[in-house]
């Protein structure tokens, strides 16, 4: 205290001496405590680096010839392009069989095709009805190793913010996808189901995420988190050029505005993850799962069932489950097998649809081998027709849908994958974003 202040200047001589011993102690004390100070912070910083971290953003239903030369959209999202030319990138990446959104999803944090991850629909086959909301929601259902566990285990701390197939996942910070109400109704339930989480942004910040939310609300609940509770891996979902591309289609104003608001809202994203910052150790993946399709006409397969007596309303002997652009049959496990002129039958009466229907050959053992083997047969649209569960109406409806759910390969089904900072080689397929991602953060992941 003498010291700091220069009051043994009006200090008796004896008591002087002895503060000027004290304060010379102290003094050096202070500089060793300093040096050793200075020798921690360079051993901290040469022992342990900066860590490497992830963002893995998906943006449902991107299609990747929104990006392509002389596209229409593109000039509505200058910071996309921006992070795109920056990035590895390409805009015909494949998804995996059945082009949907929560196969898709668990594809990229498994690195497998939905047979071998069990995420097989989004949606589990009801032909009984007897479900209101039946999709596969819970991480359980997933039978192989997720990027999360991975992460995990290797002591890396790990967020999700509205991921398919993430109710009850260990991930450290997590709000899964789940709805019943798709409003304020359902708040009780991720206090239960994400209560941690959820009730901190909540409390803190205002932010009180469920269905409803928009895109930016999910945004800035991942900057929070990323930020406050860092993170090294983090997955973020955002669901409305989905929503929007469903509804009104890909000629609309409201797509228009919808780009526009994404390019927004991502803009500032990676203005706050520091992206570009040089010798920032954040890497940025943006993915899409699926691309989009117009099509015409609407195909209600279930109904032809139903005049074979295979289906009814309180029972089922086989059941076609609509996948959007395709549709596969599923057989009751106590049925018998189908007869070939049933077969045939079943053919003849669905050729008004005007699509193929396949009992052999290469894309029935292909959705055998990639989504169930228990599938016993597959239709197939070329795009200008979708299927439906219904098993009432008639068999063709003339109605506008914009959907997906076509064969991965199909142009307008092809998706963006763009890794930043760049990489040697160009991801081709949604599961390379697994492979990718663990070899950023160093996970052994074989
Ligand atoms: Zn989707």
């Amino acid at each position: 205290m003498f010291v700091g202040l220069g009051c043994p200047k009006y200090t008796p001589s004896g008591l002087f001496g002895k503060f000027n011993i004290f304060s010379h102690i102290i003094n050096q004390l202070n500089k060793i405590t300093f040096k050793i100070f200075l020798f921690s912070l360079f051993f901290a910083t040469s022992i342990h680096p900066e860590k490497k971290r992830l963002v893995i953003l998906s943006i449902d239903g991107l299609p990747g010839y929104f990006f392509q030369k002389d596209s229409i959209y593109s000039k509505y999202t200058p910071n996309l392009n921006k992070y795109f030319s920056l990035a590895t990138t390409t805009f015909s990446g494949k998804s995996v069989f059945p082009t949907l959104t929560y196969p898709a999803h668990t594809s990229m944090v498994t690195g497998k095709l939905p047979s071998a991850h069990g995420i097989l629909y989004n949606s589990i086959p009801d032909p009984l009805h007897k479900y209101t909301e039946n999709w596969y929601w819970y991480s359980e259902y997933i039978k192989s190793k997720t990027l999360y566990d991975i992460a995990k285990k290797h002591k890396l701390k790990t967020a999700a913010i509205y991921w398919p197939a993430t109710v009850g996942a260990r991930i450290d910070e997590n709000i899964p996808q789940l709805w019943i109400a798709k409003d304020e109704y359902d708040n009780p339930l991720f206090r239960i189901i994400a209560g941690k989480t959820w009730n901190w942004l909540s409390e803190r910040y205002n932010i009180k995420l469920n269905e409803k939310s928009s895109d930016q609300e999910r945004i800035d609940a991942g900057l929070k988190i990323w930020k406050y509770k860092k993170t090294d891996l983090m997955l973020v979902y955002s669901m409305e050029v989905d929503s929007i591309l469903h509804k009104y289609g890909m000629e609309s104003e409201e797509l228009i505005n919808v780009l526009q608001q994404t390019d927004l809202w991502f803009g500032k994203f990676v203005n706050e993850l520091d992206l570009y910052k040089k010798g920032s150790k954040v890497a940025l993946i943006v993915v899409s799962d699926h691309g989009f399709q117009k099509s015409e006409k609407v195909c209600n397969p279930n109904l032809i069932l139903k005049k074979m007596d295979l289906l009814g309303d309180d029972y089922w002997k086989y059941y076609f489950h609509s996948l959007g652009g395709v549709a596969i049959l599923l057989k009751n496990e106590n049925s018998e097998d189908l007869k070939t002129e049933e077969q045939v039958f079943l053919s003849e009466n669905l050729k008004p649809c005007n699509i193929t229907t396949e009992f052999s050959g290469k894309n029935i053992s292909r959705a055998k081998s990639e989504i169930d083997k228990s599938i016993e047969a597959v239709l197939l649209s070329d795009g200008s027709i979708v299927f439906r569960n219904s098993a009432h109406g008639e068999l063709v409806e003339d109605k506008q849908i914009f959907t997906h759910g076509f064969l991965p390969e199909m142009d307008s089904m092809r998706t963006v994958i763009s890794v930043f900072p760049a990489i040697k080689k160009q991801p081709k397929e949604i599961t390379d974003v697994f492979w990718i991602s663990c070899k950023w953060l160093d996970l052994k992941c074989n």
